[in-house]
């Protein structure tokens, strides 16, 4: 069989990134995040778009959704050059998960869920590396080195957006738009929901075993 296409989804602090990255390692699929993705790209110009800002920038920053005509044409141009996926970040509201429905199909959909609380205690005790994206946590997932990335010995960084102000935004946002868009995907034959609050190696076994029985059976 050709290499699974997968869609992880949950709220923001979920561990989509930690996962995706277990789920390329184990599976050989590409890791397509629109986060990264327009994290490189934050001062592209867009105005051509008729967008309001000029610029993604302005949008992460405050934690918003970029427009969605930016981001379609990321995971189009990405999905079509991928052997096999998983894809973390897209669709987040409806006129995306059309867009998805049109450009590929899908072999498993994984659903993270975790409560409020939790998310926003990951989301700004979170720490990035500059150098490979790796992430970590001051609590729950601390480098060998304080500040320092075990993978690539580049510093890790606070993101702009996991301030507790734009992490209440985005996290508004996960509820009144893109909670719409994953429930349109409860009914399929292969939606999956998993319990994203336990520790991430039980969350990595749930998911694991969910991918063999999906693409096995
Ligand atoms: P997302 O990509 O969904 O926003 P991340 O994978 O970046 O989420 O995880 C958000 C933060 O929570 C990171 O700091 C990460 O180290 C931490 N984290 C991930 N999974 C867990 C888990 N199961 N329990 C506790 N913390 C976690
Ligand atoms: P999270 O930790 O919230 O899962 P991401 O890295 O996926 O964060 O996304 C960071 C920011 O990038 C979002 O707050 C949003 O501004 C923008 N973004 C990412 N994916 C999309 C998308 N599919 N549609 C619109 N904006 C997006
Ligand atoms: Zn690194």
């Amino acid at each position: 069989m050709a290499q699974p296409q997968i869609l992880i989804l949950g709220p923001p602090g979920a561990g989509k990134g930690t996962q995706s990255s277990n789920i390329a390692g184990e599976f050989g699929v590409e890791h397509v995040t629109t986060g990264d993705a327009l994290r490189a790209n934050k001062d592209m110009d867009i105005s051509d778009m008729d967008t309001e800002y000029d610029t993604p920038r302005a949008y992460m920053e405050a934690g918003d959704l970029v427009p969605d005509e930016v981001v379609n044409a990321i995971v189009d141009e990405a999905l079509t050059t991928a052997n096999g996926f998983v894809l973390d970040g897209y669709p987040r509201n409806i006129e995306q998960v059309e867009e998805l429905e049109a450009m590929t199909d899908l072999d498993v959909i994984l659903s993270l869920s975790v409560g409020r609380e939790e998310l926003i205690g990951r989301l700004t005790g979170r720490r990035v590396c500059e150098g490979c994206g790796a992430n970590y946590h001051v609590e729950f997932d601390q480098p060998a080195k304080e500040g320092v990335c075990d993978e690539c010995d580049a510093d890790l960084v606070q993101r702009d957006d996991d301030s507790r102000e734009a992490v209440e935004n985005r996290l508004d946002v996960f509820e009144d738009t893109t909670v719409p868009a994953i429930d349109h995907y409860r009914d399929n034959d292969v939606f999956v929901e998993i319990n994203g609050e336990q520790q991430p190696d039980s969350v990595w076994a749930d998911i694991k075993g969910a991918i063999r029985r999906t693409i096995d059976g």
